[in-house]
C-alpha cells in the first residue's frame, strides 16, 4: 500500500469511530467521559511534546516556565474544590496513582485489606492487577451482599486480626459509600493507612453529591480524573497528611512517572474551573438520571440488585441479566444497537464468570453531559426492552438509536470556545 493510502485508511478508521463513539452511539460506560470544547482545545497543545521531571520549579529540564505555571495552577484548583490540603497531580492513571501511594504504604510480603472483588474492586488493588505487581499480599474484607456494602462489623474484626498495613476502599462499581469513617478508626487503631480511591466518583464528590473520604478519616485519596470528573485521561493523589503527601512526591517520579503527559495540564485547570461554575449541578443530574434510569428500567421489566435499596445513589448501577442469557450476550446485543455499556461481576459471580458474567454495568455520566434528562432515560429503557426482552433486531433498534442521539450533541456543564479564542493557538482537534 501507498503511504497515501495507507494515510487515508488512518484518517478513515478515525473518523469512523469519532462518528460512531461522539453521534451515533448512546454511551453508558461508567468509567468514560467527555472534556468540554474549551478543555479539547487546551488538551492539543504543544505541552504534548513536551517534558517536565521533578516538581514545578525544581525540574530537571529547562523549558519548563509555563508547565510549571500551570501544574501549580491545578494543584491550587484542584485543592480548593476538594478542599484538602495536598494534591499530586502527575500520576499518569488511577492505576499509576494507586501504585505510587500502595508502594508508599508497604512493602512486598506486607499485606493490605482490600474491598472485595466481586463487590467491583478495581483489579489495581488485586492481585492480578498492581498491588500483585507490587508483591503485596491481598486479603479481601467481607462483604454484606444485603446492602450491597462492606460488613463493617465483620471487617473490623479482620483489621484487628489481619493487621495490615493499609485498607483499600472504593470501587469500580460503586452505589453506595463505602464506611470510610468506621474503617478508618479501626485501621488506625492497628497503625493501618486507609486508601479510598475515588476513581469513579470524584466529580460527584467535587459536585458535593458524594461523601470526600479525606474529610471522614481516610488517610488518602486516589483517583482517575476523567470518570465522573469529566477531565482529561489521568490520574490524582489527594490528602491533609503532610508527610505521606511528601512521600509520595519523592517515589511519583522517579519510581513510576517520567514525562507525566503535561497536555492534561492546562484541560484539566479547565475542567476544574467547568466543575466551580456547573459541578453541583452535573452531580446533582447524575444522580437523578441514575436513579430514574434504574428505577425505568425494572419497570420495563429488568432486575436491577439494589432496587431494596433504592438503586444508587451515584453515577452507576448494575443490571441482573442471567436470565437474559447473561452478560456478555447483553452487552453484545445492546452494541449492535449501537448503545454502549460493559458486562460485570455480581457479587455472586466466580471469578472464572468473567467471560460471562451476570451482569450488566450502567453509568449515566457521559449522556448527563450531553443534556439527558429523567425522562430521555425513560425512552431509553424502553430500546433496553425491545433489544434484550423483546428480541426484536438490534439493526432496526439502531436506527432509533442514531436519531434518538441527534438529541444529545452538546456537551453541557461546560465551556464552549469564546470568540476571544478561536483564532488563538489553541486548536480543535475533533477536525476529522
Ligand atoms: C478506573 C479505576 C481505576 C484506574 O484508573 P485508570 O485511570 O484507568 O488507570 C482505579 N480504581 C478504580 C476504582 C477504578 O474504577
Amino acid at each position: 500500500m501507498s503511504a497515501h493510502t495507507l494515510l487515508n485508511k488512518v484518517i478513515e478508521i478515525t473518523r469512523n469511530h469519532n462518528r460512531w463513539r461522539r453521534f451515533e452511539c448512546i454511551n453508558l460506560i461508567a468509567s468514560e467521559n467527555v472534556m468540554s470544547p474549551l478543555a479539547e482545545a487546551a488538551y492539543f497543545t504543544d505541552m504534548m511534546h513536551r517534558y517536565a521531571e521533578g516538581k514545578p520549579g525544581k525540574r530537571y529540564y529547562q523549558g519548563n516556565i509555563y508547565t510549571d505555571q500551570i501544574e501549580l495552577l491545578v494543584m491550587e484548583l484542584m485543592s480548593n474544590l476538594l478542599q484538602v490540603e495536598y494534591v499530586e497531580p502527575r500520576p499518569i492513571s488511577g492505576t499509576i496513582a494507586n501504585a505510587v501511594v500502595f508502594r508508599n504504604l508497604a512493602n512486598p510480603g506486607d499485606k493490605a485489606l482490600i474491598a472485595p472483588v466481586q463487590a467491583g474492586a478495581h483489579v489495581s488493588h488485586t492481585r492480578f492487577g498492581t498491588l500483585g505487581a507490587l508483591g503485596i499480599e491481598q486479603v479481601e474484607l467481607p462483604f454484606d451482599m444485603e446492602r450491597w456494602n462492606i460488613d463493617v462489623d465483620k471487617a473490623v474484626k479482620m483489621i484487628e486480626e489481619v493487621k495490615p498495613k493499609f485498607v483499600t476502599l472504593g470501587a469500580s462499581v460503586y452505589m453506595f459509600p463505602h464506611p470510610t469513617k468506621e474503617i478508618a478508626e479501626a485501621a488506625h487503631a492497628v497503625g493501618a493507612k486507609v486508601v479510598h480511591d475515588v476513581a469513579h466518583v470524584l466529580g460527584l464528590i467535587t459536585g458535593k453529591r458524594w461523601p470526600n473520604p479525606v474529610h471522614e478519616g481516610a488517610d488518602v485519596a486516589t483517583s482517575s480524573t476523567h470518570k465522573t470528573f469529566p477531565g482529561p485521561q489521568g490520574g490524582l493523589i489527594f490528602t491533609n497528611d503532610k508527610a505521606l503527601y511528601k512521600a509520595v512526591a519523592k517515589t511519583v517520579f522517579p519510581w513510576f512517572v517520567s514525562n507525566h503527559h503535561l497536555h492534561r495540564l492546562p484541560a484539566m485547570a479547565i475542567t476544574a474551573i467547568e466543575m466551580m461554575e456547573f459541578g453541583e449541578a452535573y452531580a446533582d443530574q447524575i444522580v437523578r438520571n441514575a436513579r430514574a434510569f434504574a428505577e425505568a428500567l425494572a419497570e420495563e421489566g429488568f432486575k436491577i440488585p439494589t432496587e431494596h435499596l433504592g438503586f444508587t445513589q451515584s453515577h452507576t448501577f448494575v443490571v441482573d441479566v442471567r436470565e437474559l442469557g447473561g452478560g456478555a450476550k447483553a452487552a453484545k446485543l445492546l452494541e449492535d444497537a449501537n448503545i454502549i455499556l460493559n458486562k460485570n461481576l455480581l457479587p455472586w459471580d466466580p471469578p472464572e464468570a468473567v467471560k460471562n458474567p451476570s451482569g450488566l454495568r450502567i453509568g449515566v455520566q457521559e449522556m448527563t453531559r450531553f443534556g439527558m434528562k429523567e425522562s430521555d432515560f425513560k425512552e431509553l429503557a424502553k430500546f433496553f426492552r425491545e433489544v434484550l426482552i423483546e428480541g426484536k433486531d438490534p439493526a432496526e433498534i439502531k436506527k432509533k438509536v442514531i436519531e434518538f442521539r441527534k438529541n444529545f450533541l452538546e456537551v453541557k456543564y461546560g465551556y464552549d470556545i469564546p470568540e476571544e479564542f478561536q483564532d488563538s493557538l489553541l486548536k480543535v482537534p475533533m477536525l476529522l
